[in-house]
C-alpha cells in the first residue's frame, strides 16, 4: 500500500486493466464451469446461506450427534428387510442395509438426518434383504470399517453379491470377519459378537452375526436370520443372554425364535422388520403367539414404518405406540 502514493498514474492505469482483466477471465472460467458467479467470489453476497449449511461437502465430519446419555435406535423402513442404525455420540453403526431395491431408501433416510459417515457396517448374511442394499451404502458414505462372515468361495454366487465384494476390495475397504466374544464399540456403547460358534451348515441364514449391544444396563440382542441351530448353540455356549430388546430372528419367521431363546433373553420388547403381504408370510402365527403369552411388547416396519428407540442407560422410550400381534398372513387380510 505503501507503494501506491509513490508509483506513477501510467503504473496506476495498468494494474486496474490487469485486475479487471483477472476478473473477466475468472468470470468466463466459473461459467464454463457453471459455479455461480457472484456466491463463488462474494460469499458473503451468497443468497441462500441454508443451502450453503446444508451442503455436505462442506461438512467434513459427522454433524449428527445423539443426545446426551443416549443411545439411538433405528429400526429403517426397508420392505421385506432389515437395516438397523445405532447411534451413540456422533458414532454410527448400522446393521445390514436393506435389499438391492431399497438400499436406495436405507441411504436417503441416513442422508436426511445428516449422516456422513458410517463407522462399523455390519452385514449379518449374504442374503439380498440384508446385504443387498450394501453396493448403495457403501457407495454413498465414508466407511470406517465393514464387517461381515467370512464366506467359503464359491458359497455364494449372485451376481449382486460378486459385485459388492469387487467393490469392496477395489476401494480398499478395511473388513473384518467377526468371532465369537469380538466387541466393537461405539462411542459409550458396546458390540459384543455372541455368534455364530461353529462353521455354518450350507444354510445362509446360520451365518448371521449375532450380537448384544449394550449401552448402559440396556442390552439389544441382534440376530440377523440366525435359527434355530445356532439360538441353540448359543444358549449352550452359557453366555449370557438376558436383553431388554430383541431384534426377532429372521423377520419372525417360526425358524428362529424358540421358546428356550426367547427365555433366555427375556426380552420387554421385540422389533420385527417385515413387509405387508410378502410372500414368506413372515411374521408367523407361532411365533407372534410366543411374544404374546410373554407379553413382550411388539414393534414393527409392517405396521409403524420406521421406529426410532431412544435407549438412557437404564431405559427406553420409542417414537411410536406398541403394535399387535397379527400374523403376517393376517395382516395382509387373509385367513
Ligand atoms: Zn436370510
Ligand atoms: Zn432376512
Amino acid at each position: 500500500m505503501a507503494n501506491v502514493k509513490n508509483g506513477s498514474s501510467n503504473k496506476r492505469v495498468k494494474k486496474v486493466i490487469l485486475s479487471i482483466a483477472v476478473l473477466a477471465i475468472l468470470v468466463v472460467v466459473l461459467k464454463i464451469l457453471d459455479i455461480p458467479v457472484v456466491e463463488t467470489l462474494f460469499p458473503s453476497l451468497g443468497g441462500d446461506t441454508q443451502q450453503t449449511e446444508q451442503n455436505p461437502t462442506q461438512q467434513p465430519t459427522q454433524i449428527v450427534e445423539t443426545p446426551e446419555g443416549t443411545l439411538i435406535m433405528t429400526m429403517i423402513e426397508c420392505g421385506q428387510a432389515d437395516s438397523f442404525l445405532f447411534q451413540q455420540e456422533n458414532f454410527v453403526a448400522l446393521v445390514d442395509c436393506g435389499t438391492r431395491s431399497t438400499g436406495d431408501d436405507v441411504v436417503e433416510y441416513l442422508k436426511s438426518i445428516g449422516i456422513t459417515k458410517i463407522d462399523l457396517l455390519f452385514g449379518t448374511h449374504p442374503h439380498d434383504d440384508h446385504m443387498g442394499g450394501m453396493y448403495d451404502v457403501i457407495t454413498n458414505f465414508e466407511i470406517g470399517k465393514i464387517i461381515i462372515p467370512k464366506i467359503k468361495v464359491g458359497e455364494v454366487t449372485t451376481n449382486w453379491y460378486l459385485k459388492l465384494v469387487e467393490e469392496i476390495k477395489n476401494k480398499n475397504h478395511t473388513v473384518e470377519y467377526p468371532t465369537v466374544n469380538t466387541v466393537y464399540t461405539l462411542g459409550d456403547a458396546t458390540m459384543t459378537v455372541l455368534g455364530p460358534l461353529s462353521e455354518p451348515d450350507d444354510n445362509l441364514n446360520n451365518y448371521s452375526i449375532v450380537m448384544k449391544v449394550t449401552y448402559g444396563n440396556m442390552d439389544v440382542l441382534m440376530t440377523g436370520d440366525a435359527e434355530k441351530e445356532v439360538e441353540a448353540e448359543i444358549i449352550a455356549s452359557g453366555v449370557n443372554l438376558d436383553a431388554e430388546i430383541l431384534k426377532v430372528g429372521h423377520h419372525g419367521s417360526n425358524t428362529s425364535s424358540t421358546e428356550a431363546f426367547l427365555d433366555a433373553i427375556a426380552p420387554d420388547y421385540a422389533l420385527i422388520s417385515c413387509k405387508v403381504g410378502n410372500k414368506h408370510d413372515h411374521p408367523t402365527a407361532e411365533t407372534m403367539e410366543k411374544l404374546k403369552e410373554r407379553n413382550i411388547e411388539v414393534y414393527r416396519t409392517d405396521e409403524s414404518g420406521t421406529v426410532i428407540l431412544t435407549i438412557t442407560a437404564n431405559d427406553v422410550t420409542f417414537n411410536t405406540d406398541p403394535d399387535d400381534y397379527k400374523s403376517g398372513i393376517e395382516l395382509a387380510g387373509g385367513s
